[in-house]
């Protein structure tokens, strides 16, 4: 798919995840078809058929070991797949085409052919991005359509032939007709991929924006009452940020936001997602989280922030921390771990905050086996 603006962290996940199963499933589908193909080969004694068998047979069998080395990109694997399986196909109906010696072996090769240029089609628009998608389907459909009419005028009989060439119109108009469809539910695929990304990432930064935000904290809260755990919030604010703003400029302070963004990420790993909960507040989703281990996070956060060289100088920020306690909405839970960021500030800045009187009702109450030790 070719979308253009700059994905966040979450997206790049879901990407991967994607990718990780796209490898499953083509490594499902060369498997499934390799039978196929050893049946393929057996059951002709055309020697250009054997060899196409063959060709497919070792295309077939790199693809699987491809899809088994995490070296080879997924997009690799997909370009690949599909130029190897439409040569495979169109070659194929080329061949059966010029070896037909009546009308009816022509005709039902005519069925076949275009069948199989509609599967070429829709594979090119799942396997390729948009506009090579719609250049391969085009390429594949001016060929056969030059074949077949090749082979139409070369047969002795064809222009008395109405029916053939009625079928030549129905087949291609049916199959150009599912060509265009496929591509308006590619570009329609495209352009909701792009909207997503938009709808659900800050600009600015790449990170999640708050809407996002709001729904990772409703999924995340749903999931914590279905499996009667917790999870980790770190509210955090820049502190004295209008000042760099003042000092620096307004553009300084967007690259402070980038930054910062970008060493959040790096320090959270896996272990959370950070997103942009307004002008130079973040919010981190910490799944699993207990308290303690938030608390760790938002104090590994703070050190990596002060190790960070910025252009503008030393930039601190406030963190208040929070962990979902049993029968709160995620209203009460962010509203607790605002207060612990406003009393991050009020206690001096560039400092973490966390209730400990919350903390110990937290653990008590849980009886959570991977709570920490906190004070
Ligand atoms: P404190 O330590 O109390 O948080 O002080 P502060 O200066 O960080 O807080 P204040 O709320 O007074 O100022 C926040 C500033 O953040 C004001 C606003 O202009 C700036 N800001 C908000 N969004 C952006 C942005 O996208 N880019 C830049 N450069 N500045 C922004
Ligand atoms: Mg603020
Ligand atoms: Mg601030």
């Amino acid at each position: 798919m070719s979308t253009k603006s700059q994905p966040s962290e979450g997206l790049n996940a879901q990407e991967s995840r994607l990718a990780g199963f796209k490898r499953r499933a083509y490594l499902l589908v060369c498997l499934a078809g390799f039978p196929g193909i050893g049946v393929g080969f057996f059951s002709t004694d055309e020697l250009v058929l054997k060899l196409l068998f063959v060709m497919l047979a070792v295309c077939t069998a790199s693809n699987i070991a491809s899809n088994l080395n995490a070296r080879v990109q997924i997009g690799q694997i997909e370009r690949f797949g599909f130029w190897y399986s439409a040569i495979f196909i169109l070659s194929r109906a080329a061949y059966s085409l010029f070896q037909a010696r009546n009308e009816m072996a022509v005709m039902a090769v005519f069925h076949e052919t275009y069948s199989s240029i509609a599967l070429i089609g829709l594979m090119a628009y799942i396997m390729l991005n948009t506009r090579t998608a719609l250049r391969a389907a085009l390429t594949v459909f001016g060929t056969m359509l030059i074949l077949n009419v090749i082979k139409l005028l070369s047969m002795p009989v064809t222009p008395t032939l109405p029916e053939l060439r009625n079928l030549l119109i129905g087949q291609l108009s049916l199959a150009g007709a599912f060509l265009a469809f496929s591509y308006v539910l590619a570009l329609t695929k495209d352009l909701l991929a792009v909207e997503q990304i938009r709808s659900s990432t800050d600009p600015l930064t790449g990170a999640a924006n708050r809407w996002q935000m709001y729904n990772s904290l409703e999924s995340e809260w749903l999931a914590c009452q279905s499996q009667k755990r917790s999870f980790g919030v770190i509210l955090l604010d820049i502190d004295h940020f209008k000042s760099i703003n003042d000092l620096y400029g307004h553009h300084a302070g967007d690259i402070v936001l980038q930054e910062l963004t970008r060493v959040f990420q790096k320090s959270l790993g896996n272990l959370g997602s950070v997103g942009r909960w307004g002008g130079e507040e973040f919010l981190i989703l910490l799944p699993h989280a207990t308290l303690g281990e938030a608390r760790v996070q938002a104090e590994a956060l703070k050190t990596n922030l002060a190790k960070h060289k910025f252009k503008v100088g030393q930039v601190t920020a406030s963190f208040g921390v929070a962990c979902l306690l049993p029968n709160e909405s995620t209203n009460d839970l962010m509203r607790r771990a605002d207060e612990n960021l406003y009393s991050a500030k009020l206690s001096g800045r560039n400092r973490v905050e966390i209730k400990a009187r919350v903390a110990l009702e937290f653990d008590l109450e849980y009886k959570n086996p991977r709570a920490t030790n906190h004070s």
